[in-house]
C-alpha cells in the first residue's frame, strides 16, 4: 500500500494523517493525554488538509461530508466514513 497522499515531512514526532484522523474524536473531545493532543497540535501546524478536516470535523454532528469529499485525500475520506458509521451506530438515537 503506498501512501501517496501524505505530506512528505518526516520528524520525529511526526504521525500519520491515518492515525490522526483516528484520533480526531478523542482530540476534539479533549479526551487524548496531554502527549497526544501535543502530538496531533503539531501535526496540525505542519499539514493543512488535516487542519481543514479538524474545521469540518468541529461541524459534528452536522458533518459536512461532501465538503469533506473535495478536501480531503480520498483514503482519508473512506477511514472517515467508517469511523463515523461505526460512531453513529453506537448511538441508541439511530433507531
Ligand atoms: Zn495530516
Amino acid at each position: 500500500m503506498s501512501d501517496a497522499n501524505s505530506p512528505k515531512i518526516k520528524t520525529p514526532e511526526w504521525c500519520s494523517c491515518q492515525s490522526v484522523v483516528d484520533r480526531m474524536l478523542d482530540y476534539v473531545e479533549s479526551a487524548l493525554s496531554t502527549e497526544d493532543q501535543r502530538q496531533l497540535d503539531r501535526h496540525f501546524k505542519l499539514c493543512p488538509p488535516c487542519r481543514e478536516f479538524l474545521r469540518q470535523y468541529r461541524c459534528l454532528p452536522t458533518l459536512c461530508e461532501r465538503a469533506l469529499e473535495r478536501s480531503m485525500p480520498e483514503d482519508a475520506v473512506e477511514r472517515l466514513r467508517a469511523f463515523l458509521k461505526a460512531k453513529v451506530e453506537d448511538e441508541p438515537s439511530s433507531r
